[in-house]
């Protein structure tokens, strides 16, 4: 039996239960998860925004130790360190072989669907969220999603790589490819936006300008390399990116909160031919006006970015290797280390806007 968090109906907080972990297939892997980041993605599948069905284990942004491999599996071992993939890598699909492994065909279905049942209680199937399902104490998954890294790196830091770094640093480097001396701006700057603007600077670009309505966030954002802080609540964000682009407005904004009404002012910030990159998650079936004519006639384009379009068996040991360089921040995004128990308040303070990141340490 593994202690487990687990979400029996949308809206409800989950409840810790004490579940059985089935046994894992031929391709797939037993891992002692040893830490879990609490992602906004999470409490989104709580709130509907994000549909998959109950009962559900959460939490896709895990690292641990594998204790157990099916028969066919290869690329790990019992005792190796990893961090998880939400999206599995098959290798094999018209994705995978043409270099866009974020977007595998059955990855990308397993990581929507979460229909695969790795727990059970009193007889009644439980899902894993994303193919990961970190808020359990163990779980199974799919070996091609575990990225195995170097032991010396410690597993709290390490989780954060399977969903927030990689998303947001992946953003900048790989989906908008960010070249030095361009423009960004970054709404919203939670987990993910952070990371952004971390991944903007690594690119070296000239302007990164953090756009949030908490200023506690907006701090924590120059300490990631955001040169100018603008809060939305207090002066027009629109106005204030363009004054501070010379009235052109920037190469590249990013969104990453999933609002309509942000996405368009992330557009609007634009200068022609600039890119505005969707990272955040609108609400299912939402829809996001444009004026048609700035995509022809200012050439502006809007892209979006899964997993921040990333190779996570090449991207996810150069992240961490960076880390241990002191090139990329990992510490400062960890505002609190929980139990698994204190998973609810977690989400109440992301709600909130008081936390970065919670990390649940097992
Ligand atoms: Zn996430
Ligand atoms: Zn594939």
């Amino acid at each position: 039996m593994v202690k487990a968090a687990v979400m029996w109906g949308f809206n409800e907080p989950l409840r810790i239960d004490s579940v059985k972990l089935k046994a894992p297939r031929e391709d797939e892997v037993v891992v002692k998860v040893v830490a879990s980041g609490v992602c906004h993605s999470d409490l989104s599948v709580v709130k509907m925004v994000l549909p998959i069905p109950p009962p559900l284990v959460l939490g896709h942004e895990g690292a641990g130790i594998v204790e157990e491999v099916g028969s066919a599996v290869q690329n790990v071992r019992p005792g190796d360190h990893v961090v998880m993939s939400w999206v599995e890598n098959c290798g094999r699909c018209l994705y995978c072989t043409a270099g866009d492994s974020h977007l595998c065909d059955t990855g990308v279905r397993n990581a929507m669907a979460g229909k695969e049942a790795v727990f059970e209680k009193d007889g009644v199937d439980i899902a894993r969220m994303a193919g990961v399902a970190s808020f359990a104490e163990r779980t199974i998954v799919r070996a091609t999603a575990c990225v195995k890294i170097a032991e010396e790196i410690p597993l709290d830091r390490a989780c954060l790589v399977g969903c927030a770094v990689m998303t947001g640093v992946g953003a900048a480097v790989n989906t908008a490819k960010v070249r030095p001396g361009e423009t960004v701006a970054v709404f919203g700057c939670g987990g993910v936006g952070l990371n952004v603007v971390q991944g903007a600077a690594l690119c070296g670009a000239s302007r990164i300008i953090a756009v949030d309505l908490a200023d506690a966030k907006l701090e924590l954002a120059r300490e990631f390399g955001a040169t100018d802080l603008v809060n939305g609540k207090e002066t027009d964000a629109v106005d204030a990116v363009k004054s501070l682009t010379g009235g052109r407005g920037v190469d590249y904004a990013f969104e990453v909160i999933g609002v309509p009404a942000v996405i368009q002012q992330a557009f609007a910030t634009l200068k022609r031919g600039g890119k505005a990159v969707i990272v955040g998650v609108p609400r299912m079936g939402e829809e996001v006006g444009f004026q048609g004519w700035s995509f022809p006639l200012e050439g502006k384009s809007i892209i979006g970015s899964l997993y921040g379009s990333a190779s996570v068996h090449r991207d996810m040991p150069r992240l961490l290797e960076l880390y241990q360089q002191k090139r990329l921040k990992l510490d400062e995004l960890i505002s609190r280390r929980i139990p698994l128990e204190a998973v609810n308040d977690a989400f109440a303070a992301m709600e909130k806007g008081e936390v970065a990141r919670s990390v649940i340490v097992y």
